[in-house]
């Protein structure tokens, strides 16, 4: 009703979900490339608490992954990190944390979940997916690696079953993962122009990721 009165526009928001452990500039990428194709008014950053389909693995303590993506994003006055999924208790569903969005910025908000192909693959096994595809629109981003037919032929279904509710972005291709990251700085590699500097010296100070296990 507020913003009817005021005839201004819905705002539109872009979510990029991740472990980001740690954070990198793929992310940065995605986010940026989203933000400008989809005239996004912000972007949230979300670090997953207990990351669902990691449970198994060994995730960095939040505090540091929420630090590394302060850090990474607080020079972008378009980028904003939200600490809800680590305030949150038990596994982090993405569900949980489109549902808070919305109460949090009304029905008239346009929220845009942001994510990787790889992600994209393995949708249909996160929580009320269906009715998650319901509650905001995706963008889906190319990532090095991952099969383009198949992530094309996953979007054309979605397309069928839901409606244009996913949208396909095209970013140049950046072969960069958090594991992979994590390997190179366990094996006294560097990752330097990988990351921002200022995430690279919080991991120098921090001594993380020295001793992997999972
Ligand atoms: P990990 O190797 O630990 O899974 P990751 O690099 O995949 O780390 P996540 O935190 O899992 O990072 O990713 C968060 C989101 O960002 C996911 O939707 C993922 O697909 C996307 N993403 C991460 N890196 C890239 C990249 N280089 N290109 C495109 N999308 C990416
Ligand atoms: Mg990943």
């Amino acid at each position: 009703a507020y913003l009817k009165e005021n005839k201004e526009k819905p705002e539109k928001i872009g979510i990029l979900g991740g472990t980001f452990d740690p954070i990198h500039y793929g992310h940065l990428v995605i986010a940026q490339w989203a933000k400008e194709e989809f005239s996004l008014d912000k972007v949230l950053f979300v670090p997953a608490g207990t990351p669902p389909h990691k449970l198994h693995k060994e995730v960095l303590m939040g505090k540091h992954r929420y630090r590394m993506t302060t850090l990474a994003t607080n020079t972008n006055p378009n980028f904003k990190v939200s600490s809800m999924e680590m305030n949150r208790l038990g596994p982090s569903y993405t569900i949980d944390t489109i549902k808070d969005l919305r109460k949090e910025y009304g029905k008239d908000t346009f929220l845009y979940f942001i994510t990787g192909a790889d992600s994209v693959l393995d949708f249909y096994t996160w929580k009320d997916y269906e009715e998650l595809i319901k509650s905001c629109y995706f963008i889906a981003a190319t990532r090095e690696g991952y099969d383009v037919e198949k992530f094309n032929q996953r979007i054309e279904e979605i397309h069928e079953l839901f409606g244009h509710r996913i949208f396909k972005m095209d970013i140049p291709d950046l072969d960069i993962s958090s594991t992979n990251l994590r390997k190179r700085i366990n094996q006294g590699k560097s990752v330097k122009y990988l990351l921002p500097e200022t995430v690279e010296q919080y991991i120098i100070e921090n001594k993380l990721y020295k001793d992997l296990k999972g």
